[in-house]
């Protein structure tokens, strides 16, 4: 009954996000992290690798589950029962394009309700796009990311030269 699901790309996952996933393990009994199927335009990493550092990073927290998913994300939180969908807003950057979502998934399913929590000061300008932009320029993101994502990242840059 008491579960959430924050649905997102996570490409790659970083700290910021790994707060809104540890503050929301702790208000809800259960919570879904929905990792999109579809890539986002200029993905690094494939689906199976982005569930799995959400999993590497999250492994120390029982009540999380790490899930890929496609179509909806309503769908997605009506098949497995959850009420919630949690959103992490950054001042300035998230508003309107959460506000926006949100009035549209509320008119998809009005029952559904969005839970949206303040990113911390530390993780107001870490987004996954400039991770992936610094990193490929050979900046130091180690501090921004979870270990393990630190680790594919660095590989994956590698891999590219
Ligand atoms: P999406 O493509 O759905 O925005 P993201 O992986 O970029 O997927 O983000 C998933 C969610 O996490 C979004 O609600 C986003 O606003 C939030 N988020 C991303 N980075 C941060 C951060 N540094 N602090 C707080 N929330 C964040």
């Amino acid at each position: 009954m008491n579960s959430a699901i924050y649905p997102g790309s996570f490409d790659p996952m970083t700290n910021g996000h790994l707060d809104i996933a540890t503050r929301s393990s702790r208000l809800f009994e259960n919570l879904i992290i929905a990792v999109y199927k579809t890539p986002p335009k200029g993905a690094l990493f494939s689906t199976a690798e982005r569930v799995k550092m959400v999993e590497e990073a999250t492994s120390h927290l029982p009540n999380i589950v790490v899930e890929a998913f496609s179509g909806l994300v309503v769908e997605a939180a009506r098949q497995r029962g959850t009420m919630f969908i949690v959103r992490g807003l950054r001042a300035g950057s998230d508003f309107e394009y959460e506000f926006e979502m949100f009035l549209m998934n509320q008119k998809l399913a009005p029952d559904i309700e969005v839970v949206a929590l303040m990113s911390a000061l530390e993780y107001q300008f870490v987004s996954s796009s400039r991770i992936k932009e610094v990193a490929q320029l050979g900046g130091d993101v180690t501090s921004l990311v979870p270990p393990g994502v630190a680790r594919m990242l660095a590989e994956r840059i590698q891999m590219s030269f």
